[in-house]
């Protein structure tokens, strides 16, 4: 067994028991390897793992594992920051993106979308620890962005997504995540059909998944520590 293939059954047994804990089947949370910044063959070996959903952050990187590994039936989750000049290759390429902010960048991704392609599966980026410098919308402006997304055709907007400050405690972690699921269940009594909270990584999962995280994006735990200039949670 490879190391990757190691790591990915500790990974998922974390899941497993922070579920378990939570009253939770460990089936509701998925797995999504954050495989920015290693090579196509890392990724390779984590789907010979039976891992198959994957995220990417740097758009060129991305697109050339893409192209590389066609034809293994991965599942791509691009989770880095959007502008718009990376709107089209977000758009022709991916399943999903979990960093949607703002309305302008929603709607170059719908009107990107080739319509051959089933909808691109969409989480909003949720400030909630309000800090100055992160991206992500207000949480008192959520629900205005999630109407006009939810209306755009090329578009599904599944739910919503969030990386809290560095350096917080387990209690200050519990307490942004839980504001990302009230959030939802509120979404979700204004009439939306929302199923995705995009929460939790390496270090802070088992807090992600008591509170209701339904992907956990999972990095340097199953592939190793990113080199040092690589920003966590690049932004
Ligand atoms: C890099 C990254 C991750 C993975 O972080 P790890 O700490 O390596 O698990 C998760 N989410 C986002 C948005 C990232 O940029």
């Amino acid at each position: 067994m490879t190391i990757i293939s190691a790591n990915l059954q500790a990974v998922r047994a974390r899941i497993a028991a922070a579920a378990k804990a939570a009253g939770r089947a460990p089936e509701s949370v998925r797995l999504l390897a954050v495989s920015k910044t290693w090579p196509a063959l890392s990724v390779r070996e984590a789907a010979s793992g039976g891992q198959l959903a994957f995220g990417e952050s740097y758009l060129q990187e991305a697109l050339a594992k893409i192209d590389s590994l066609a034809g293994l039936g991965l599942e791509w989750h691009f989770i880095g920051p959007l502008q718009s000049n990376k709107t089209q290759g977000v758009a022709e390429n991916f399943h999903w993106v979990h960093g949607v902010d703002r309305e302008k960048i929603a709607a170059r991704l719908s009107a990107q979308r080739p319509a051959a392609m089933p909808p691109l599966q969409v989480c909003l980026q949720v400030n909630v620890s309000g800090e100055k410098s992160k991206s992500g919308v207000a949480p008192e402006q959520v629900e205005v962005l999630a109407r006009i997304v939810a209306a755009l055709p090329g578009l599904q907007l599944r739910g919503l997504m969030t990386i809290p400050e560095a350096g917080a405690d387990s209690t200050l972690l519990r307490s942004r995540f839980g504001t990302l699921r009230d959030l939802l269940v509120h979404l979700n009594s204004q009439g939306m059909v929302l199923d995705t909270l995009s929460m939790g990584m390496s270090d802070d999962l088992e807090e992600a998944i008591a509170e209701g995280a339904t992907i956990v994006r999972v990095g340097s735990a199953i592939f190793g520590e990113r080199p040092k200039h690589e920003l966590k949670g690049a932004s």
